[in-house]
């Protein structure tokens, strides 16, 4: 058997990518294969053997590309990023009928790879394979992990680490940087050939560029509310990280936050707090407009954009409703209720997602509160609103991946011993029911446990 690839990036003009082959490595050794995801996507196991997942051998089928791509990272732009440490070895259209990328992470220095070295750390990687899956069970749109291998090679960060390589699929790893790559080129040519390919691959029923961006503003408003429906932050949103299909992609020092704050950062390289939790919306609709920016050229004047921008809001506005309605269980939509409840929070220093997880379940929500009289109160207001049919089990999770659970079996796993992250993905796998023998995984961490900065770890 063979992978079945349908390769299309690779017909797209010379200017979307460089051809390039994984560079193979000393010693290659599976972490990880996810199974469930290869009959989802409609491959077969077998068909990737080790040295596949390594990058060691190019599969028959394949046509190796690094793509092309600018991006504002932090605000500043740059006009030519792209893959550099990454390798697209093709397309397979699935028994669902979505075609899917197969992208070797961490394969090698490539073209666009500047001063890095084409690599990814062991940790890095089993991060994006444990935080991607647990956002796909728990319903957000994400790209997804296939595989993880270590290489055998270290790779120099602060310290030398384990090197390692992570398979990942995904519906494109289009950008809005894809786009702003071909703007800042001025190639008006190369963008319609670039938004009537991402038109038909993700939005087939939208018409042209201002369909197109329609489409996108709505994936994003509705990605952006499920993130924060969960207290996940994703860390590094900037417009190279911004995907056009709405799926979740890039994990880099991404967290889900334990105690309630609007403000709250995990990025140890955020330092003004640009992409703090309560900022997500505004900097998605930001990364928006800059993918409006770059259809200028192809759309009559800039009010439809202008336009099309102004319904983000609404959307976003509408699903974040509608999510915290169901989070509470209320009988009717009550979007001051829902403002106060979550000041509340973050007055009272309340848990995230033990406070919901403690609702749905019909559990005491005192001890969560740094002044239980708060708690009385706001149950009395809340018990007069909620719905006694209302399913909050169904989305409320018990577990996620809080950040210190994450933080451990990433250790763990830098000195060989893989057992902590298997546990952890395996509590993750059914996150919305209860385990009792992994109630340990609910808790937040102690003073000592809490984990105060993410690192990049690129
Ligand atoms: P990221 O922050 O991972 O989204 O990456 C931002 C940009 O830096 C992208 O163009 C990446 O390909 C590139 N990059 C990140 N890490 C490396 C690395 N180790 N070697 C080469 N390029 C890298
Ligand atoms: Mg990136």
């Amino acid at each position: 058997m063979t992978i079945p690839f349908d390769n299309s990036f690779v017909n797209l003009p010379r200017s979307f990518y460089m051809r390039q082959d994984p560079v193979p490595v000393a010693a290659p050794a599976l972490v990880k294969f996810n199974h469930a995801l290869a009959a989802e996507i409609g491959v077969l196991a077998a068909d990737f053997p080790v040295e596949v997942l390594a990058g060691n051998t190019v599969p028959e089928g394949a046509a190796p590309l690094a793509a092309a791509y600018a991006g504002h990272q932090f605000g500043g732009f740059s006009p030519q990023l792209g893959d550099g440490r990454a390798v697209l070895l093709g397309e397979a259209v699935g028994p669902d009928g979505i075609r899917r990328d197969i992208q070797l992470k961490g394969a090698g220095r490539t073209f666009f790879s500047r001063g890095g070295d084409g690599r990814a750390a062991i940790g890095p990687v089993l991060r994006e394979y444990l935080v991607s899956e647990a956002m796909h069970v728990l319903g957000v749109p994400t790209t997804r992990a296939l595989a993880a291998v270590t290489t055998g090679e270290p790779v120099r960060r602060e310290t030398p680490l384990p090197g390692a390589v992570l398979t990942r699929v995904a519906h494109s790893h289009l950008r809005v940087g894809s786009f702003q790559f071909h703007y800042a080129r001025q190639d008006k040519a190369a963008l319609e050939v670039l938004v009537e390919y991402a038109r038909a691959r993700h939005f087939p029923e939208a018409e042209g560029p201002l369909g197109l961006l329609d489409a996108v503003i709505k994936a994003q408003a509705k990605l952006v509310a499920k993130w924060m429906g969960l207290g996940f932050i994703h860390g590094v949103m900037n417009t190279d990280n911004s995907s056009i299909s709405g799926e979740t992609i890039d994990y880099g020092p991404c967290a889900f936050m334990d105690t309630y704050h609007p403000e709250t950062v995990f990025s140890s390289i955020d330092r003004r707090g640009r992409y703090a939790y309560a900022n997500q919306p505004k900097i998605a609709l930001w990364n928006l407009s800059q993918l409006a920016q770059t259809l200028t050229p192809l759309v009559e004047g800039v009010a439809p954009l202008e336009a099309s921008l102004a319904r983000f809001d609404d959307t976003y506005a509408t699903e974040f409703t509608r999510i915290f309605t169901a989070k509470l269980g209320l009988a009717a939509q009550d979007v001051d209720f829902i403002v106060a409840t979550l000041k509340m929070m973050a007055d009272e220093g309340v848990d995230f997602t033990l406070f919901f997880r403690r609702l749905a379940y019909g559990q005491g929500i005192r001890n969560l509160f740094e002044n239980p009289a708060a708690a009385d109160e706001w149950n009395a207001n809340w018990q007069i609103r909620k719905s006694p049919t209302a399913d909050m089990k169904a989305v409320n999770p018990v577990f996620v991946p809080r950040n210190h659970r994450v933080e451990a079996a990433l250790n763990a796993a830098e000195h060989g011993d893989f057992a902590p992250f298997e546990k952890l993905h395996a509590v993750l796998a059914n996150p919305f029911s209860e385990q009792p023998e992994n109630a340990e995984y609910e808790a937040p961490p102690t003073e000592e446990e809490r984990v105060l900065a993410t690192f990049c770890g690129t």
